[in-house]
């Protein structure tokens, strides 16, 4: 089974994040570590709003450009993913290799998959090579259903 987003993966998600911005000698400031202790934190995959919401305090409102700088640095150095067609983010369980995350999205739960592929991506920069396309950022999504959904849909279908 792949692991789902539960406070023992936030706590070692947390952890990794620590030692990847100690090795590259970035800061992983209050805000930073909130930002993403609260992507770990959700459920599902985090919109910005949300996060504004839940980082705001009674009287200390946070500033959205507060929180996108602080998304621009988790995905600068792969701790999160953007999930385009959600405009939402989730955090990566291995961000110590680069990769281009291939994310498949639940469309029931909305429990959202990682997985990687070199050969698509060596196909994908072949494909942008020959239309003599410069690539500044790859998604590749898959909606539908997980294996999770399939299960409970076949158990409980009529006869
Ligand atoms: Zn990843
Ligand atoms: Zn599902």
């Amino acid at each position: 089974m792949p692991c789902t987003h539960s406070t023992h993966c936030a706590t070692e998600a947390m952890a990794r994040a620590e030692a990847i911005c100690l090795a590259r000698g970035a800061r992983l400031t209050p805000m930073r570590r909130a930002v993403l202790a609260e992507i770990w934190g959700g459920h599902d995959a985090s919109k910005a709003y949300d996060l504004i919401d839940r980082l705001s305090q009674p009287g200390h409102a946070i500033k959205p450009p507060t929180v996108y700088r602080a998304l621009d640095f988790l995905l600068a150095h792969g701790l999160i993913h953007r999930i385009e067609s959600l405009n939402a983010f989730i955090g990566c369980h291995h961000p110590h290799t680069p990769h281009q995350a291939i994310l498949l999205i639940c469309d029931r739960c909305g429990d959202i998959e990682e997985q990687s592929s070199e050969s698509l991506n060596t196909l994908l920069q072949t494909l942008a090579g020959e239309s003599g396309f410069a690539p500044s950022r790859q998604s590749v999504e898959l909606r539908g259903t997980c294996r999770h959904c399939l299960t409970v849909t076949a158990g409980t279908s009529p006869s």
